[in-house]
């Protein structure tokens, strides 16, 4: 099958089901267009194995192997437009990359996105499937992500998608000011969705609500 007809999808992929996962985000809260349009461009069929792929405008995390997850998509919405309401964004570390598809809604809304992932495979995989749909504002980094990205710093947002106990201060060291960073923090069995806003020497915290998110490990494989 030819790139765009791929891209394009078919019945359970196609653009009419991706659009009411669109409506169905709209339902339960996410109000801001931008998030909604990237959402109806991106064919997340592409970030899931093939097998699971008339499952992918469901919204529902889904496996991507290695053990790891791609979150649900009213998650990345969520998270999406929590971390870039009011703000003028240029520049968006990521921590964990996964499958990808949260850094392509990313890359449709800032200048620059730098991710970076513990896991070899999947950065391989994202990188192909990011370049195969046109994303070309994305740096890559196979890396243990609690670190951030220190000769890129400082970042007008950061977005952690695997779980650590705590806040990582060295991730709250590369942020600009008012720039913002968004964590699930907690332990296995119950995390927080924490925002924290640098503003002068301190950070102004906001609780987004539960979550659940693989953890952040330390080390790279
Ligand atoms: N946003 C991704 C979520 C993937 S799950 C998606 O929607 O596909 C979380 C990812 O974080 C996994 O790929 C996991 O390998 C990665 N991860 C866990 N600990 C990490 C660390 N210390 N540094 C970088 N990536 C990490």
């Amino acid at each position: 099958m030819d790139l765009d007809k791929k891209k394009e999808g078919l019945g359970m992929t196609s653009r009419r089901t991706r659009n009411r996962l669109v409506a169905r985000l709209r339902d339960r809260g996410i109000s801001d267009e931008r998030v909604l349009d990237a959402i109806s461009e991106i064919p997340r069929h592409l970030f899931v194995d093939e097998a699971l792929a008339h499952r992918a405008y469901e919204d529902t995390a889904l496996p991507i192997g290695f053990n790891q997850t791609i979150s649900q998509p009213y998650i990345v919405a969520k998270m999406t437009e929590s971390l870039l309401s009011g703000l003028s964004v240029n520049k968006v570390l990521e921590i964990g990359t996964g499958s990808g598809y949260q850094t392509a809604v990313l890359a449709n809304l800032v200048d620059e996105v730098f991710t970076v992932e513990r896991i070899s495979g999947l950065v391989s995989r994202a990188k192909m499937i990011l370049a195969e749909i046109g994303c070309r504002n994305i740096h890559y980094k196979h890396s243990d992500g609690g670190a951030g990205w220190d000769n890129e710093a400082p970042f007008d947002a950061i977005i952690v998608t695997a779980s650590p106990k705590f806040m990582p201060q060295s991730l709250l060291g590369q942020l600009s000011e008012g720039g913002r960073i968004i964590a699930p923090l907690g332990d296995m069995e119950e995390q927080e969705l924490i925002m924290c806003r640098k503003v002068g020497d301190g950070f102004e915290k906001t609780s987004i609500g539960s979550v659940k998110f693989v953890p952040l490990i330390a080390g790279k494989s």
